[in-house]
Parts: C-alpha cells; structure tokens; sequence
C-alpha cells in the first residue's frame, strides 16, 4: 500500500509502507478514491502550522469506500464514505452543547494525527458518513471543505439581493462565493491573483470578481473573509456596511481593528471554525446534489497519487481551484 509521508516540512515522499492492519471494534478499513489538497496541507507542507506534528501522513480531504468493518462498525462494507477529519470526545462541556468543531480533545488528522492520503487507512466508523449515490466521487470530495463554509455562512444574514463581499478567492473563499450567489445574494468577490477571480466569476451567476483595489469606496451588508491574512481581515471590517456582519474564515494570526468604527457603526464580526458534525456535512451534501449549484467547477486538476509532487507544486503556485489527488488504479 502505498502513502505519502511527511518526514519533516517539505520531505515529503511516496512510499509503500505494507497493508494497512485489520479492523477492531468499530474502525473501518477505507480504500481511498479521492484526497483533496486543502490550504492546511500546504501549510504543513510548509511547517507553518503551529500545531503539526512530524513525522506525519498528510490528507483529510477524503473519500473512499468502506472495504472492511470492526465487529463493532456502524457501517457496512462496501458503504462509500466521506471522512470527519476532525475528532471529538463527546464528553466535553462544548461537546455536550453539539459544539464539536471546539471539543477541547479536538485531533485533526494530517495536521496533528496522521492524515488519509494513503491507498488505505483505518479510522473509527463514527468518523465516516456514507454518501448518496447520485452524488459524485469529485463532488463528494468537497463535502468537507465545503461543510466550513455552510457553518460560516449560517453565522450571518444571508438573503436574496443582499450584498456580499467575499475577501480572498482560495478554496473556501470560492466556494463561499458559489453558495452566497446560489443563496441570491448579490456577490463580490476580491483577490490579488488574477486567475483566481477568472475562476470565482465562473461559479455563481452574476458573481462580480475584482482586483480589492476596485472595491475600495464600496459597502457591503456581509463581508466572508476567507484571505487569512492581516491585511484581508483590515480590508474586509472598512467593507463592511453600518449595521452590516464580518464572518472570518481564515486564520490570520493577528490584525488590527478600527474599534471605534465598528462600535459606531454596530459592526458585528463572528469567528467561525470547521463544522457540526454530521449536520453541516449533510447540508453540504444537499447543496452538491442540486444540480444548479455548480461548485464542482472549483475542480482545476485531477492528478493520480503518483504525480503527488506535481499536485503540491501546483497547489503552492496559488493559481489553482482545488487539487485533487487520485488513489484509484495505482
Ligand atoms: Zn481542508
Ligand atoms: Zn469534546
């Protein structure tokens, strides 16, 4: 079997590393179909993710198919699946109020666990929703990066014709741009790359997508920062309308905001992080199934595991929709 690993930041190989052992209790073997490269590999690719640990298998951006079950797994085999990424305990007091995404004994596999981008692994079948089958295996591979974005989303009001600015055009700034416009709002979107906004404008009609110096007298009722850089955080709070919302997605370490303004002007600004888990999956899932909702064209390449270096080469250029890695016919 064979999987990448990440010795150290940026030694990362392919390597057979034997079959993946046999099922207990309630894990689940998975055979992968698709992984797909999130920000947050590049980020430990890079070593700038201050909670990795290495040495390290990357990948949580997962589907595959259950191809063996612990006596004690609650899905069956040969159930195709989306993987959870993102443990919890069920016992915490955040747990116990539904607030998985911040259970306190949080794991995040491929970034302090080791991840899926493997022909097979195994994981607790509490951690796998299976997926309908008229939903695609490259659309299913979004359900996880996009389930971020349907949480965030939920935090603001979001409304026909309302006006929505999205600050930062990487996976799940696009995707944020495709299910505000699907939602009806009137959208914009903003990034210093070119090739991104020739790409966001292709997902959602209407979507107005522009270099952030051409919105710099506008206002906005929503602003989605999804940049995760102190400067998209700065840009997006002076976007924001009186009486108007800021959801920040991305992980800026620090920025600097104009607290007076936004008292004045009764700003409000929510933090937003991963998802429930299963609900906001499975919303994700009814909005890939509906067929007008065409967020599948953030898909810019589908390379097998094998060209696993030219995937992250790729995906570090900053020019791409998501990557995805192929495990099927290695
Ligand atoms: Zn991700
Ligand atoms: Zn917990």
């Amino acid at each position: 079997m064979l999987e990448l690993f990440l010795q150290k930041p940026y030694e990362l190989q392919l390597r057979e590393a034997g079959p993946a052992p046999s099922p207990t209790g309630d894990e689940v073997k998975i055979k992968v179909i698709y992984g797909g490269i999130c920000g947050s590999d590049l980020g430990v690719f890079q070593g700038k993710l201050r909670h990795a640990i290495y040495p390290l298998r990357p990948g949580h951006e997962l589907v595959g198919r259950v191809i063996k079950a612990g006596s004690a797994a609650s899905i069956p085999v040969g159930t195709r699946v989306v993987v959870l990424p993102n443990t919890f305990c069920g016992k915490c007091s955040y747990c116990r109020r539904g607030k998985t995404n911040i259970c306190e004994n949080k794991q995040s596999l491929g970034v302090n666990a080791d991840g899926g981008f493997a022909q097979e692994f195994l994981i607790s079948s509490r951690y796998v929703l299976p997926i309908p089958d008229d939903l695609s295996d490259q659309k299913a591979v979004l359900i996880e990066p996009f389930a971020v974005v349907v949480h965030a989303l939920q935090k603001v009001r979001l409304g026909k014709d309302c006006t929505v600015c999205v600050v930062g055009c990487g996976n799940e700034g696009m995707l944020a741009a495709a299910l505000a416009s699907h939602l009806g709002a009137k959208v914009t979107a903003i990034d210093i790359n070119p090739r991104k906004l020739d790409l966001v404008s292709k997902l959602g009609e209407g979507i107005q997508a522009v270099l952030p110096q051409a919105v710099q007298q506008a206002t906005f009722d929503v602003v989605i920062e999804a940049g995760g850089t102190k400067g998209a955080v700065e840009q997006g709070i002076q976007l924001v309308r009186p009486g108007g919302e800021m959801v920040v997605i991305g992980l800026a370490q620090e920025a600097i905001l104009p607290v007076a303004h936004m008292v004045r002007n009764e700003l409000t600004l929510f933090g937003t992080i991963i998802y429930n888990f299963p609900d906001d999956y499975l919303r994700a899932i009814d909005y890939l199934l509906d067929p007008s909702f065409r967020a599948d064209a953030i898909i810019s390449l589908t390379l097998p595991i094998t060209a696993y270096r030219q995937a992250f080469e790729s995906a570090l250029t900053g020019d791409h929709g998501k990557i995805i890695l192929d495990f099927k016919g290695v």
